[in-house]
């Protein structure tokens, strides 16, 4: 009892919190999930306020009712600001308590020193953040004030691979299009990135080698999936015979089902995840964006290729939101399931906490990353880190405070969810 009051208002033990809070803001970090921008394509972007609220907040204030064609003026730079602001204002209202209106806020705030942006401020607010658009920024951010090891970064608008700089990254990469290949132009498109020609199911599994060694030149670190954005996340274990039948159809520009075509490749993506000895990061729980099959996204329909694949270390993405606790499952049955919070603490803080604290009862510490900021500017995925620091410290503090742990132990968990859990996932020790 004495623990759910604490969370409920945290401050039964506040020179607890506040030193447990402390020391875990300082601890180093490493982000399991990024998709920040080059420091190069970030000062060419030339973001503003309404930019950065594009990046998640924004498809809160279209659930909250903001009209698809007012979409069109708000992200119209031309525009003057307050005009934007007229359109942004009346949905923002209803979205500023979400875990993405409480980052877009943080970063404001911490970064900009602005506590509530208004009409009144948003046209300083704007200049602010074009002046501190300059080198310089990503250290001031990410080194200086969230201690960022590196992120891994899934850099999904590249379209060749490319190597991320080491001093911020490492790279992730999808292979998703080459499993889900929906007419003939989709495999020329594959055959000209990665010169093997694309005649046959053969072919197909070639070039998906061809373009995964290319993206190994670039310094693979982990395989991504986000194919749960375009198909239910069950895959079955079709034949070959079946597969080139689905691949013959697709190839003759029929429209038959894919299926057992993207089963079998999806497959071929975790054989060479195995071979190469790399995590494989996959999606799943609810997707971004205002329309999308939720259903498609549950996180046990994965369960089957844990056991088919026990060398394949799966990194589950955002703890499967809403479903925190099939993630648990997995993570507590399987050796190779590991529960990752990246987006998580934004897209329902209290779930993300209630989750933590759930798992650190079930799960073995080991196998629970605890951040990913999982934005594409560098002010947000610091301010998630706010929160996500902030998060664990809650549920910690109540764990000592009931006895359960001591202050030592609790920030020896907090420094293995936010370093040394994702430390060993991504740098693991070569394979015997
Ligand atoms: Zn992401």
């Amino acid at each position: 009892m004495q623990r759910r009051a604490f969370l409920g208002s945290p401050l039964l033990a506040p020179a607890l919190f506040a030193r447990l809070g402390e020391a875990i803001s300082n601890l180093d970090l490493i982000s399991t999930h990024e998709h920040l921008f080059s420091e190069e394509e970030r000062y060419a972007s030339q973001p503003d306020f309404f930019v950065l609220a594009d990046h998640y907040a924004l498809n809160d204030l279209v659930s909250a009712g903001l009209p698809a064609g007012d979409l069109v003026p708000l992200r119209d730079r031309r525009l003057p600001a307050v005009q934007r602001w007229r359109l942004f204002e009346p949905w923002w209202r209803h979205a500023r308590f979400t875990g993405y209106g409480q980052a877009l806020r943080i970063a404001v705030r911490d970064i900009y020193g602005i506590s509530d942006v208004n009409a009144g401020n948003i046209e300083r607010l704007n200049a602010a953040i074009a002046a501190a658009n300059r080198p310089g920024l990503y250290r001031d951010i990410l080194k200086r004030r969230m201690k960022l090891r590196y992120g891994v970064l899934d850099d999904y608008w590249r379209g060749e691979p490319v190597r991320p700089d080491p001093e911020y990254f490492r790279l992730a990469r999808k292979f998703d299009w080459f499993c889900t290949p929906a007419n003939p132009a989709a495999l020329k498109r594959m055959e000209e990135v990665t010169s093997v020609s694309i005649t046959s199911l053969d072919g197909l599994v070639r070039a998906l080698e061809r373009r995964f060694q290319q993206s190994l030149d670039a310094g693979l670190t982990a395989v991504k999936s986000t194919i749960a954005y375009q198909r239910e996340l069950l895959f079955a274990d079709p034949s070959k015979h079946e597969a080139s039948a689905a691949f013959d159809a697709l190839a003759r520009g029929g429209n038959t089902s894919r299926r057992q075509l993207e089963d079998y490749m999806f497959r071929q993506v975790l054989r060479l995840t195995e071979a190469h000895n790399l995590p494989f990061q996959i999606h799943t729980g609810i997707q971004a964006g205002n329309a999308n099959v939720i259903a498609n996204t549950r996180p046990l329909l994965v369960a089957n290729l844990l056991r088919d694949y026990p060398r394949v270390r799966f990194d589950l993405f955002h703890a499967g939101w809403p479903w925190p606790n099939e993630v648990m499952a997995m993570a507590k049955m399987f050796p190779n399931a590991y529960a990752d919070f990246c987006w998580t603490h934004i897209l329902s803080p209290a779930s993300a906490r209630q989750a933590l604290d759930e798992m650190i009862g079930a799960v073995p510490s080991n196998k629970i990353l605890g951040f990913g900021g999982d934005y594409r500017h560098v002010e947000l995925t610091c301010a998630h880190s706010v929160i996500a620091r902030d998060n664990i410290a809650r549920v910690l503090a109540a764990r000592v405070e009931a006895k359960e742990m001591t202050e030592d132990e609790a920030l020896a968990l907090a420094r293995a969810f936010l370093h040394d859990n994702p430390a060993s996932l991504f740098e693991p020790a070569p394979r015997a």
